[in-house]
């Protein structure tokens, strides 16, 4: 395998560390670039902010090289009945979650056009599947986030580049551990995994093995599919 370079965004905590990590145990040059910034190669960028990413991938490219793997693991959940839910706070979710994978795509797509090969993936959702009561900002952001995927799949693969999402659904992670703590599960986590066919919560390292065959070689008839790590819970 040769050695790529990845950026993994959202890379400081929860799936987006998993996947830093594994693809770093790939092989791979890996940079996180987050709001909060941890461990080795890790920039700090709000991804909503296009000239933060612009200088964090500078800064990516003068240590490793020319990015030629890009994982939009950033994301950002919000709770609200629709009703109450304000157009600022619609916007920051919006923002986030579906401008953050514009920027950050288009930013690293020249050295993917350049080398004429990518990988990209796109942590969705799998509410953007079934519907989430309370989570209308957040469902939008990511289905179109899938639809995003791809109308990019169809741009990009004459490139070289493939696309694809991947849906998480119930990972355990600083997250999911939040809306726990805050009542808007809906019961326990210990509740959900009775519901989920698999019994048992997904971990990071479910969408870190997703994601690292996804962008590996093998998989380059893979593109434009959202490819759900769920447990069963959506089919
Ligand atoms: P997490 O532990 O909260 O990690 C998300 C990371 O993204 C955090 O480090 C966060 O920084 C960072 N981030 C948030 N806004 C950002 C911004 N504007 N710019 C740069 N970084 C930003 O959550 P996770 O569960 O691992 O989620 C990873 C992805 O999976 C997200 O896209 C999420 O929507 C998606 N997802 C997760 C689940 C699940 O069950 N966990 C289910 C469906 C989808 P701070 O912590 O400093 O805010």
């Amino acid at each position: 395998m040769s050695v790529k370079t990845a950026v993994v965004t959202g890379g400081a905590s929860g799936i987006g560390l998993a996947i830093a990590e594994r693809l770093r145990a790939d092989g791979h040059n890996v940079a996180a670039l987050d709001l909060n910034p941890s461990g080795p190669s890790s920039h700090k960028a709000d991804v909503t902010d296009r000239a933060q990413v612009d200088e964090a991938l500078a800064a990516v490219r003068e240590e490793f090289g020319p990015i030629t793997i890009l994982v939009n693991a950033a994301g950002q959940e919000g709770y609200k009945r629709f009703v109450n839910l304000t157009f600022e706070k619609w916007q920051r979710v919006i923002d986030v979650n579906l401008n953050g994978v514009f920027h950050c795509v288009q930013a690293v797509l020249p050295d993917m056009l350049e080398a004429g090969w990518g990988r990209i993936v796109n942590i969705s959702s799998s509410s953007a599947h079934s519907g989430q009561q309370y989570m209308a900002h957040y469902v939008s952001a990511k289905s179109a986030v899938n639809g995003l995927t791809k109308a990019l799949a169809l741009e990009l693969g004459p490139e070289g580049i493939t696309v694809n999402a991947v849906p998480p659904g119930f990972i355990d992670t600083p997250m999911l551990r939040r809306s726990e703590e805050r009542g808007l599960l809906g019961g326990s986590i210990d509740d959900h995994i009775q519901r989920t066919p698999v019994r048992r919560v997904g971990r990071p390292e479910d969408l870190a093995a997703t994601c690292s065959f996804l962008i590996s070689e093998e998989a380059g008839y893979i593109t434009g599919q959202i490819i759900g790590v769920n447990g069963g819970r959506n089919t």
